[in-house]
């Protein structure tokens, strides 16, 4: 399976960052078929980033799961769609706890971002309370079981990022072994949703990637690629961690 390596810019750039932009999309069209490569980047940016670089696969971070309607500062599938995205994030811990998105809310999200036509990648992970009292592959496999979308899936527009809350932005890594477990577990509820189809739907490790500690996370079984925060917003930080992922 080929990995996605994902960066998730946050609320990181403005038009002085296309040119970090270009760079990534020029190495990874020399590495198309090894490894494939997305920046979701501020939905301000997300036109000129596609314009720029054509062909390449720029994503949002966020979207409403309706069309359109009286929803305030809120942005469609169909929006991100016509403004050139292909891809969208749902359901980031960053969401699910500053916005107090939901289980039910990001399930309706990647509906409606794969009834648009966007590739979705659908986080989950546990805090860090959670994994201190042992409870994070139960609480995992629940926000799993309840946020994947419904119905049939084209496993090549959804991947599953599993990015531990205590590992984001903090460079604190889950152990490989503690990746391996938890990903064998979304494996499990991915087969248990779509059958053979949840067998192909890449999981995506997120969580203080960095060049350094790349390769060896892409070396854990059932790891299908990551998704990156600070060390997607330079093309001199991501671009090894797109090579170790190819
Ligand atoms: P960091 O890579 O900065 O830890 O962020 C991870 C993340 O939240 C990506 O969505």
């Amino acid at each position: 399976m080929i990995k996605l390596i994902a960066g998730n810019w946050k609320m990181h750039g403005t038009a002085d960052s296309l040119a970090e932009i270009e760079a990534v999309a020029t190495f990874a069209e020399k590495y198309a078929g090894a490894v494939d490569v997305a920046l979701c980047v501020p939905a301000t940016l997300i036109h000129r980033a596609a314009d720029t670089v054509p062909g390449f696969a720029i994503g949002a971070q966020d979207m409403h799961h309706n069309d359109k309607g009286a929803h305030t500062g809120d942005i469609s599938a169909a929006m991100l769609h016509d403004a050139g995205a292909s891809l969208v994030i749902v359901g980031h811990s960053e969401r699910r706890e500053a916005h107090r998105e939901e289980d039910a809310a990001v399930r309706a999200k990647a509906e409606a971002g794969l009834a648009a036509g966007l590739q979705v990648i659908l986080c989950v992970g546990e805090s860090l309370e959670v994994r201190e009292a042992g409870r994070e592959i139960e609480v995992v496999a629940a926000q799993v079981d309840a946020s994947l979308p419904q119905g049939e899936v084209d496993p090549a527009r959804l991947a599953v990022a599993y990015e531990p809350i205590w590992a984001i932005g903090t460079g604190k890594v889950a152990s490989t072994g503690d990746i391996e477990a938890m990903h064998a577990a979304i494996r499990q509820r991915l087969v248990a949703a779509y059958g053979e189809a949840g067998a192909a739907v890449r999981i995506l490790y997120g969580g203080s990637v960095k060049a350094d500690n790349a390769a060896e996370i892409f070396a854990v079984p059932e790891v299908g690629g990551a998704l990156v925060g600070g060390a997607s917003l330079k093309a001199a930080d991501f671009l090894p961690i797109v090579e170790a992922g190819a």
